[in-house]
């Protein structure tokens, strides 16, 4: 059996991004960018005022000093006014500064009387002016290929007079969960039968990193039910395929990806939960098998589907990796098996305590969790031991 660096290595060496896409600004958060931006507008674009006040010449503002107001300039078209010492501009948050002027006084310090403002106030130069380029200046890189673009970073985009930004190709994800036993939520259950909550959880996480489904079924325990539903979603980029990867009789996925002309690049991996995970491909589409048992279909897909459609979708490496944080240990966590175990828990105050039973089956514990730990083979994290936590939100 492989390892689950192994098995991701694997994973990602038959994984190229898809063709890129230009998208507008409005619907571009949280995609990637596909290529390095750079600035070709200052930030600020001018000298403008920071305050709502006076420009000046300062060395001619003693304090109590006199000044003439000789116009006004808003936000908004230069009009290009002109000061000497001992002259004022009525300006406002945002106003280019006259040419003469090296210093706002706000309102709040002067006092004013008809066209004559006395400033109560010691001003220095370049008070209350913000420079050309004091944030940002032109041919600065603003966007790395392959960062997340987040909604400030497109507010950048949008200052440099962009309506559009190229992004990673989008993802299209078939589910399929298989098993005899499913029913669609909503519809009405036989003794013997579950609710299929597997196709919820996936298209959820599906698209909470973004990848796009397409197409959710379900399919019964039948090899040429299972060959269609293959045969449908291959057209797909990614197929998710959940339940019917183990060994036993009614396990039917890896022989129905035979039939279709899959290459089976993976099976059986060492983790708990998840052992049966499978992987492969045919054409262009990589297929991943999971596990029916709920916490090993979440857990196969943090640590190998998530990775594999933020590759596809333009993520850079450092992306895929899952967020980590510190935690300290409520309590000993031992790990007595032979495979690396996630362990279902609860952080809260940099603290972490294992929750819910720990079994693959136990839905109930992984809807309490909110960050797994993974505890090596052999291992005892003790009481109090730092260790480092996957926070699940
Ligand atoms: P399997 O991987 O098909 O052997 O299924 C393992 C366990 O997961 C069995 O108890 C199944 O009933 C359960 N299971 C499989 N698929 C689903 C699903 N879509 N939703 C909920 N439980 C499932
Ligand atoms: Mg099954």
């Amino acid at each position: 059996m492989i390892t689950e660096e192994q098995a991701l290595t694997r994973i990602l060496d038959k994984l190229r991004p898809l063709p890129p896409r230009l998208v507008p600004l409005v619907e571009a958060r949280d995609r990637f960018a596909a290529e390095d931006v750079f600035a070709n507008v200052a930030l600020p674009r001018f000298d403008n005022s920071a305050m709502d006040g006076y420009a000046v010449v300062a060395a001619a503002c003693a304090e109590g000093a006199e000044q003439r107001l000789i116009g006004e300039q808003p936000a908004g078209p230069d009009r290009q006014l002109r000061i000497e010492p001992g002259e004022t501009v009525r300006v406002f948050t945002g106003a280019p500064i006259p040419a003469g002027a090296d210093a706002v006084v706000m309102q709040e310090d002067v006092r004013r009387e008809g066209a004559d403002v006395f400033v109560n106030t010691k001003v220095e130069p370049g008070e209350f002016i913000r420079r050309r380029g004091v944030d940002l200046s032109e041919g600065q890189q603003i966007v790395e290929a392959g960062t997340r673009l987040a909604a400030q970073t497109l507010a950048l985009l949008a200052s440099q007079g962009f309506a559009e930004v190229q992004t990673g190709g989008e993802a299209r994800v078939t589910i399929v969960s298989t098993g005899d036993e499913l029913v669609t939520p909503g519809d009405t259950l036989s003794p013997g039968q579950i609710f299929d909550s597997n196709s919820v959880l996936l298209r959820a996480l599906v698209e909470k990193c973004h990848g796009w489904a397409v197409n959710v079924r379900l399919c019964p325990d039948e090899v040429s039910s299972i060959e269609s539903a293959l045969r449908e979603g291959l057209t797909s980029d990614v197929l998710i395929i959940v339940g019917g990867v183990s060994v036993g009789a009614r396990d039917l996925v890896k022989p129905a990806l035979d039939v279709v002309g899959a290459e089976t690049d993976l099976w059986r991996v060492l983790v708990k939960p998840g052992k049966p995970f499978l992987f492969g491909r045919a054409g262009d589409c990589s297929i991943f098998g999971l596990p029916g048992n709920p916490v090993s279909a979440f857990v196969t897909f943090l640590l190998f589907v998530r990775p594999a459609i933020l590759r596809l979708i333009g993520a850079r490496d450092a992306e895929l990796e899952l967020p980590r944080t510190n935690a300290s240990l409520v309590e000993d966590v031992p790990n007595e098996g032979d495979r690396p175990h996630y362990v279902r828990g609860r952080l809260k105050d940099g603290k972490f305590s294992a929750i819910g039973r720990q079994e693959s089956h136990a839905l109930y514990g992984l809807s309490r969790a909110n960050a797994l730990l993974r505890v090596p083979p052999g291992e005892i994290f003790r009481r109090g031991e730092t260790v480092s936590v996957i926070p699940l939100d």
